[in-house]
């Protein structure tokens, strides 16, 4: 789960780590009211959306004077901001964020993250901040340094701090701060099941101080469940609708961009279907792994939320009865088809528990299909019907 860069921060704060006072804004009339709180005649006005690279797009501006604040304010909010992170479609801005402005002298990157491949806690550190850290690593990979740290009480060592941000060439004030900041980041991967914290840039302002100017986190949804306080902060609008509807009823669905639908049960074979629409051209408009143990009320939703999606041209059911039954998956398809006009055609592939009982159903129903024998079947017959 992600959360806006606003949430973040107070996460940091609460964990000692140096960041810029500022307040978030819903709606434009509130900015009178909340400026008060903030001492500075210069500020940062901020997109709140689920994405970097805000700065290029006109997400982020720096504002000279207090006279300004409300017209470029009104001037962002609402807007459809399109990054790197957005895909083509962009997102529109809900929530602004205005921060008291920093003097930047300069701009680093610090990132602390799960390594899942040595069940370690890496730091990223690199001189190179404010930019794309892959580009860094691509084109200057001197100028990156990682550091991997074992899983302790404690945290990491004075000497494992020291390696972590020997690359920003501190002096001794700054070190202690730094030192603190490494500290925070790992407590709250530990304390609070971030998966990834991003600082970027972090910054030394023109007097000297280090400053998180920047903040992306990323939390373990699977254990967002002793969390609370984490899922408090999850925002909605950020969310692809179907796929909130689907974690509502615990399916496993993600949105793509092509024109088949499929149902399938089971992850891999949820992928083998997908992968047999693109070898026959076409590609698949979603993964949906219905489970094992579905209903016939999960599977109406599922069907459901494949046809919410307008463009969904046909729709190809796969499913091999194991623990799930076939006349389960039919009926379930039943009802959702009596719920809502079907137009696209349906391929259905039945294999395994029940399955003569789940054809029998579909046939006596009036819903069109085209029945399958196997997955290669079924792959062709959907992609030659929508042509
Ligand atoms: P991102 O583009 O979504 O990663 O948004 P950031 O929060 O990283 O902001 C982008 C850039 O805006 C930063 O790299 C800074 O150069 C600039 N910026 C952000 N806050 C301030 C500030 O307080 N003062 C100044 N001068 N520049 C800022
Ligand atoms: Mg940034």
């Amino acid at each position: 789960m992600n959360i806006h860069e606003h949430q973040a921060k107070e996460i940091l704060k609460k964990f000692g780590a140096p960041v810029s006072k500022g307040v978030v804004i819903l709606s434009i009339e509130d900015i009178n009211k909340e400026i008060t709180k903030l001492n500075s005649k210069k500020f940062v006005l901020k997109a709140q959306i689920h994405a970097g690279g805000r700065g290029k797009a006109g997400g982020v501006k720096v504002i000279k004077s207090i006279s300004d604040l409300e017209s470029e304010a009104k001037k962002m909010m609402g807007k459809i901001l399109i990054t790197h992170q957005t895909g083509p479609e962009g997102k529109e801005v809900k929530r602004l964020y205005i921060e008291e402005a920093s003097d930047i002298s300069k701009e680093f990157y610090l990132s602390c993250l799960i390594d899942r491949e040595t069940s370690k806690i890496a730091f990223i550190s690199s001189t190179e901040g404010g930019m794309d850290i892959e580009k860094v690593a691509s084109e200057t990979p001197d100028k990156i340094i990682t550091n991997k740290i074992d899983l302790s009480d404690e945290g990491p060592s004075t000497k494992e701090i020291k390696k972590i941000i020997s690359i920003f060439q501190l002096n001794e004030k700054q070190k202690n701060i730094a030192s603190r900041l490494i500290k925070s980041l790992y407590e709250i991967i530990i304390k609070k099941d971030a998966i990834l914290i991003e600082i970027n840039p972090l910054i030394i302002t023109a007097t000297g101080e280090l400053v998180c100017l920047d903040a992306k986190m990323n939390f373990d949804d699977n254990a967002i469940f002793r969390r609370p306080e984490i899922l408090a902060l999850r925002d909605l609008n950020e969310e692809d609708p179907a796929e909130f509807e689907a974690s509502k009823f615990d399916l496993a669905y993600i949105k793509l961009n092509g024109s088949i639908g499929c149902m399938v049960n089971g992850a891999g074979l949820a992928m083998a279907t997908m992968d047999i629409i693109k070898l026959y051209g076409k590609e698949p408009a979603n993964f949906l792994d219905v489970g094992g143990g579905a209903t016939k009320e999960k599977v109406a939703a599922a069907f459901k939320l494949i046809l919410s999606d307008k463009n969904v041209k046909g729709i190809l059911i796969n499913i091999f009865g194991g623990i799930m039954r076939c006349d389960v998956l039919a009926q379930g398809v039943l009802d959702a088809a009596k719920e809502i006009n079907l137009t696209v055609p349906l391929v259905v592939r039945l294999a395994g528990t029940n399955f003569k009982e789940g054809k029998e159903i579909l046939d006596k129903s009036n819903i069109k299909i085209l029945s399958a024998s196997d997955l290669n079947d079924a792959a062709k017959k959907i992609v030659e019907t929508i042509k």
